[in-house]
């Protein structure tokens, strides 16, 4: 995976000085325990560290403003292991700039019946002090996750976790730039969007740049270093007669090659971690990148076709969630449909562009021709998509605000389809076709997704929650009705607590 950063999560216990300094020491121990216990099972993807028990209001505070400046937090989590009053965290809290966990749980599992005092249940008693700590979360609209249960539970810990890779990936757009070559094709409207709103909720940039900006830097790759990726293309897939050497369009595959050195080289130069291009505007190149963008989807970066700035954004934070796990997510679109009532099931694929971390087993390395683009025939790997539980995720601008929608879905086997020469995927929409497509296009969401099956819907949950922004999730719950409620309500709600600043 690229430029993934280190990061690690502070623990922050509250408590307060009233039960004195024997007990405060053993809040510190305690936490020490929990800390090391979340840590040891090997759950969580990344470090937490005991970062100090906040007893005062300077105490707090200054935790806030030390992990709000350390480039390296993720984030806190916080547990109240005692009653920690808390008008002693809004100066604090108001200067957190770290996304929030609040875990309610307890050092021991089991309650002592035989032998419980009144010391016991004051140095035990996250039960009322995190109902403090809760209202005033409330109190301050601070957006946060609640994980509730004892934290050896895996349960627990896998919720921790779901929530860290979201954090790791909102951690990755703050100062993340995608980059753009030639500008939305043109007429389409959902590609389109507000890139200085964009920035100001997300903390990411999109640069413009002309694509004769790549023809220039895909014409200084040496010529050594095409024959090497063409023989790690030989290696790793199966060519098809016209690819191989001496076949016809053996030469179209050393453009192709060209162009993911070239892509590569202008996008780490720039420090990007996803592109977009559009087929409206090729000048100088002589096929439509299809294999690169596939081969750089599965190095990390995040891609999608038409000049869409958005869909990159959030393959590559859909990538940085998944990391460690497969690896499986891709930009990918609705395509078309087998429409037979009650098995409706839903072709996704694009032009070309089809990550192969999706690829059920090794891609076929093909060429033929494209109508769009007008361009020679681009090369691109063809596979069918892994079978099982997915999600399709976009994000699209309502003018006001962004709105993250989510399709539970779940990739089925299908017939062999000798003709089509994409890459595809084909699924069932959850709850069922209707209901699933209905919502879908109520919400306004994008033909253009990031499909994932490592990417679970809480983790979306969590990324919505730490970046402010709205979610409309279908799955299995879903009832058409509700869900037309709840956008009703969501363009009231989002309306009060962004105002016209989104
Ligand atoms: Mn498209």
């Amino acid at each position: 995976m690229i430029a993934l950063k280190e990061l690690k999560f502070w623990f922050i216990c509250g408590s307060q000085h009233l039960y004195g300094a024997e007990a405060l020491g053993k809040v510190a121990e305690n936490a020490r325990t929990v800390v090391d216990g979340l840590s040891k099972d090997g759950r969580l993807v990344l470090p937490i560290e005991f970062a100090g028990v906040g007893t005062t209001t300077d105490e707090i505070a200054d935790m806030c403003r030390r992990a709000s400046a350390d480039p390296t937090c993720g984030g806190v989590i916080l547990w109240m292991h005692t009653f920690s009053p808390a008008k002693m965290w809004i100066r604090g809290l108001t200067q957190l700039t770290k996304p929030v966990l609040h875990l309610h749980t307890q050092l021991n599992a089991d309650l002592p019946w035989d032998s419980i005092d009144m010391d016991y249940m004051n140095l035990h008693q996250a039960a009322h002090g995190d109902r403090e700590a809760g209202f005033m979360h409330s109190r301050l609209r601070l957006g946060r996750k609640v994980v509730v249960g004892h934290w050896s539970e895996a349960d627990v810990q896998e919720r921790i976790d779901s929530w860290m890779r979201a954090a790791r990936a909102w951690h990755d757009w703050q100062g993340a730039r995608f980059c753009r070559f030639g500008d939305n094709m043109r007429d389409v409207a959902v590609t389109e969007g507000d890139k200085v709103g964009a920035e100001m909720a997300f903390g990411f940039a999109v640069d413009g740049w002309g694509v004769g900006d790549l023809v220039d830097r895909m014409a200084s790759i040496a010529e050594a270093d095409v024959e090497a990726l063409v023989a790690e293309y030989e290696a790793l897939y199966d060519l098809v007669p016209a690819l191989k050497a001496g076949g016809e369009k053996r030469a179209s595959l050393l453009d192709a090659a060209r162009q993911e050195l070239g892509l590569e080289a202008f996008l780490t130069e720039g420090g990007y971690t996803g592109f977009t291009h559009t087929f409206q505007d090729l000048h100088g190149l002589n096929q439509l990148p299809g294999l690169a963008p596939q081969r750089l989807m599965a190095k990390g970066f995040g891609f999608a076709g038409e000049g869409d700035w958005k869909t990159p954004a959030l393959v590559r934070a859909m990538k940085v969630m998944g990391h460690g796990l497969t690896g499986a997510t891709s930009f990918m679109e609705d395509y078309t449909y087998d429409i037979k009532p009650g098995a409706e099931k839903v072709l996704g694929a694009h032009m070309l562009e089809v990550c192969p971390s999706i690829a059920v087993d090794k891609p076929q390395m093909e060429i033929h021709p494209l109508g769009i683009g007008g361009k020679a025939d681009p090369v691109r790997l063809v596979f069918n998509a892994q079978k099982g539980d997915a999600l399709n995720a976009c994000f699209v601008d309502l003018g006001n605000r962004f709105r993250l929608i989510v399709n539970k879905v779940k990739a089925v086997d299908h017939p062999d389809l000798p003709n089509l020469p994409v890459a595809r995927a084909v699924w069932e929409c959850a709850p069922d076709f209707k209901t699933a497509c209905s919502a879908w296009i109520l919400a306004g969401g994008a033909h253009h997704t990031a499909y994932s099956y490592d990417v679970t819907s809480e983790m979306l949950d969590d990324f919505a929650t730490i970046a402010g922004m709205e979610l409309a999730l279908i799955d299995e719950q879903t009832e058409t009705m509700r869900f037309k409620q709840d956008l009703r309500m969501n363009e009231v709600y989002w309306h009060f607590a962004k105002g016209f600043r989104a």
